[in-house]
């Protein structure tokens, strides 16, 4: 697998934890899964994961998805998560990256804004939306203009 996931399997230590490997490979379905997780870390958050190119391109907000479409949250990029982490619910151990609870809080498939790839909708990040959640329905990625190591996406 050309893998973006090197960064994901570097930060984990894949033996002593349940969370997937990467390593499986995760039936190709009609549309582009997401994923929201509500991890309670160090830090309670919220990852929401998009599918592209065979992974699920992450960020996490500290705040929870809200049902006003006024409500923003700051939601910075993480590392590329394997196809299958989507479907992960568990409590990885503290001592461990990433340590605490992970509870599935939404899936579904998303869709780029109209007249725009995918590809443009997450990489040049202008928006996105959100199709046949379950709970969360809608959202708006925007990325902030600025320094471009920052690289923090606004999620709403
Ligand atoms: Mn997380």
């Amino acid at each position: 697998m050309a893998d973006n996931l090197t960064k994901y399997r570097e930060k984990r230590d894949l033996k002593k934890t349940a969370v997937p490997s990467g390593g499986a490979s995760v039936k190709s379905s009609n549309g582009r899964r997401f994923a929201i997780q509500k991890h309670d870390s160090t830090r309670l958050h919220y990852d929401l994961r998009l599918e592209l190119d065979g992974v699920f391109k992450s960020c996490a907000a500290t705040k929870g998805p809200s049902l006003d479409p006024q409500d923003k949250r700051l939601a910075v990029e993480v590392e590329d998560q394997p196809l299958d982490y989507g479907d992960f619910e568990g409590t990885i151990p503290k001592e461990l990256y990433g340590g605490g609870t992970v509870l599935l809080w939404d899936r579904g498939y998303w869709e780029p804004e109209l007249n725009k790839s995918p590809e443009q909708a997450l990489a040049k990040a202008t928006s996105s939306s959100l199709l046949e959640g379950t709970g969360c329905t809608v959202f708006v990625l925007v990325r902030m203009r600025g320094n471009e190591d920052e690289k923090r996406t606004n999620c709403s």
